[in-house]
């Protein structure tokens, strides 16, 4: 029998159209699913493009000149992203961050940024506004974000050595731009900033101290991001992954380290602070240690579609209901049926599994669900 090839497009838009009920109550801020999770994070992502091939991300191989990526038409508008924004905060959402893709790569992403600012919760309060970036566009984009209302942001950056920095982003770009970024992004408020390093065996953990000694003693807060096990194509193994625990060892074996509390529930980096008074550090662990049972996020697709879980193979059609002839309350009533219903906890079961043990499913890619 001839082999069965499926594309990556198809799995990429497979979605489900929420069913709208009729008789639902209207958001009181207090939503709950299965697991008695509430919501309070929603990953916006505002375009599938890169301009980084990060080999655990968007490998080279796979997203090259021929893949397509999604057409301007398929995305959300702004309008569409505020209107959906406005929905999610009414049921409780508290903190919006922008990602991707690149989120800097999106033409006006600061009249975005501008509309969103504007959004407040019930009690008239305003949100958490923030963005991951690669960090590349930083330096040029830093004060038209931050006087958009972008209140801070989180750039990754996976190593000082420019070979290694260079190796990693496989696209030849050099530390130094990202720093500039960085200094930028301080020089205009966009702070406190976190610096996300994805850590790999064997590629880049000889950084970890260098990083550590970099950021220790300003008021950036490097955190250490376990390889996990994202999408279907950047070959992920349980050998490449660096548990955390080995991260926090070899920073205390040079200064010592102490816990810190969560500063917020949900919180997916456990905080660990110099002892010395040398500032904050922080670990994500999302493959050695799950944390879905305190999970409060969701995620909208560049095109709109809602995801509950980043190693989600399904997401919801939001995007129909956006552009379909539905009022706010229905919509509104079609997400709180979503999160009612959710009941996943992928990386918890992973773990129980066994350390290679994926669902069997195919996941999504984490630059078009939005990191
Ligand atoms: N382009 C932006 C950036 O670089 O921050 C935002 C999108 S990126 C997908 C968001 C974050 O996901 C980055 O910090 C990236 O390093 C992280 N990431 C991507 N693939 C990952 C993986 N397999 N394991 C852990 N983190 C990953």
């Amino acid at each position: 029998m001839a082999e069965r090839v499926i594309p990556l497009a198809d799995h990429r838009y497979a979605a489900s159209l929420p069913r709208v009920p009729l008789d639902a109550a209207p958001p009181d801020g207090l939503l709950a699913d299965q697991l008695g999770r509430e919501l309070r994070d929603l990953r916006i992502s505002v375009t599938d493009r890169c301009n980084f091939r990060c080999s655990y991300c968007m490998p080279k191989e796979v997203f090259d000149k021929q893949y397509s990526f999604l057409p301007h038409a398929s995305l959300l508008s702004f309008e569409e992203i505020t209107r959906a924004a406005r929905l999610f905060v009414a049921h409780g959402v508290r903190k919006l961050r922008l990602t991707g893709g690149e989120p800097l790569l999106r033409k006006n992403l600061e009249v975005l940024i501008q509309m969103l600012s504007g959004v407040q919760t019930g009690e008239g309060k305003p949100l958490d506004l923030t963005l991951t970036t690669n960090g590349s566009l930083l330096a040029r984009k830093a004060r038209v974000l931050k006087e958009a209302g972008l209140q801070r942001v989180t750039v990754s950056l996976d190593a000082l050595d420019d070979a290694t920095f260079r190796r990693m982003n496989d696209v030849d770009f050099p530390v130094a731009d990202v720093l500039t970024g960085i200094d930028e992004a301080q020089r205009a408020g966009l702070g406190p900033i976190k610096v996300n390093m994805v850590v790999k065996r064997g590629t880049n953990d000889h950084e970890i101290l260098p990083m550590a000694r970099h950021f220790r003693g300003t008021p950036l807060v490097l955190r250490f991001i376990e390889y996990m096990d994202v999408g279907a194509t950047n070959g992920w193994r349980m050998d490449e992954v660096l548990p955390s625990a080995q991260v926090i060892a070899r920073i205390h074996a040079e200064h010592a380290l102490e816990p810190l509390e969560a500063s917020s529930p949900g919180e997916t980096a456990q905080r660990w602070r110099y002892r010395d008074g040398g500032g904050e550090i922080g670990v994500i662990s999302s493959v050695t240690q799950a944390f879905c049972r305190d999970c409060n996020r969701a995620r909208l697709s560049t095109e709109g579609k809602l995801f509950l879980c980043l190693f989600a193979s399904q997401g919801h059609d939001l995007r129909s209901l956006l552009r379909g002839s539905y009022s706010d309350e229905q919509i509104a009533a079609a997400i709180g049926l979503i999160w009612r219903s959710r009941d996943d906890r992928y990386s918890e079961l992973r773990a129980a599994r066994g350390a290679e043990g994926g669902s069997g499913q195919r996941r999504v890619e984490m630059h078009y669900i939005g990191g």
